[in-house]
């Protein structure tokens, strides 16, 4: 297995970047799957996403070092909004999608577990605003502990909301093992430069027969393939590494989990957001509040197709 790694500067990007091998089994021989622009916040150059010929897994390579990436996430990222900066009348409307979002969350998780018992212990990894657990707390009374890496954000759910959460990374963290029964991913593994690497780590603070849910898009789905670059889910260079769910399985199987249930599913509207893409209708996102209802109007006529579209998995492992 070939682990090198060639760094260089790439002048067009104006970043340090990364090429990588494939990091489900370290081949080196790929096809290009497609040429991915960064359709978020327009910044110059593009990216690659790669297919290995081996193993099938899916990455973007090259890709920006660790040390780039972090001006991929600028302050106005949508994965900090608050629901306090977005216009007053759009308020309820973000706030019952968001309670929407959560539930569902819990729902999935309990198919495997069963309804989650008061002394569970929760981490949620890339917890963000803390929106989950925060609906954990108020739906099974039980608090669990969040991780992120944006001070703000920490600064925000330790102040605002009251709820305990480490500010870094999983690995940063240094958890004692085996000290947690459930450990949520959700939509934050597609984001890893070292997604093994975070994996395994989870599998150390998980108790044997504990609990991993992962949400992440849905590599192979074809509304992906049908949108191409314009697919919303795909966001790279955010987005660096894109599971099936036969990858998936190999390499949690590979960090020690036995996979237990795949939920292919969509979000209410929300290939509406891959239609704005694609119509290059990517400007509006200026008018704030605007730019959700034109999305959600696009994909209105969908709606009653919209299960035959999945384009995100959530995933339960059991740690072995
Ligand atoms: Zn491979």
């Amino acid at each position: 297995m070939s682990e090198a790694i060639r760094t260089f500067d790439s002048a067009v990007h104006g970043e340090q970047q990364e090429e990588i091998p494939c990091p489900l089994c370290g081949g080196r021989n790929t096809d290009e799957v497609l040429i991915a622009r960064d359709l978020l916040f327009a910044k110059p150059g593009t990216y690659p996403l790669v297919r290995c010929q081996a193993c099938t897994m899916e990455y973007v390579s090259p890709r920006p070092t660790g040390a780039s990436l972090g001006a991929h996430y600028p302050d106005d990222y949508f994965g900090y909004s608050l629901h306090e900066d977005a216009p007053a009348w759009l308020r309820p409307f973000l706030q019952s999608m968001a309670k929407g979002i959560s539930r569902k969350r819990i729902a999935y998780l309990e198919q495997t577990t069963g309804r989650i018992a008061e002394d569970t212990d929760i981490l949620d990894v890339g917890c963000g605003v803390n929106r989950l657990l925060e609906c954990i707390r108020d739906e099974r009374g039980v608090t669990g502990t969040g991780i992120d890496f944006k001070p703000e954000i920490v600064q925000y759910v330790r102040e605002k909301l009251q709820m305990p959460i480490m500010e870094g990374s999983l690995d940063s963290a240094g958890l004692p093992a085996e000290s947690y029964d459930v450990v949520f991913m959700m939509e934050y593994i597609e984001h890893e430069l070292h997604p093994r690497a975070v994996l395994e780590e989870a599998r150390r603070v998980l108790r044997p027969g504990g609990h991993l849910a992962l949400e992440i898009p849905y590599a192979g789905a074809w509304i992906g393939r049908f949108f191409g670059r314009f697919w919303w889910n795909l966001d790279i260079p955010r987005h660096l590494i894109f599971f099936t769910p036969k990858t998936l399985e190999e390499m949690l199987d590979q960090c020690g989990f036995e996979l237990v249930k795949i939920n292919p599913f969509t979000l209410p509207l929300y290939v509406g957001m891959s239609i704005v893409q694609a119509l290059g209708l990517r400007h509006w996102r200026k008018y704030e509040g605007l730019y959700p209802i034109l999305s959600s109007f696009l994909a209105l006529p969908l709606l009653p197709f919209q299960w035959l579209m999945p384009e995100f998995l959530f995933v339960v492992a059991r740690a072995k």
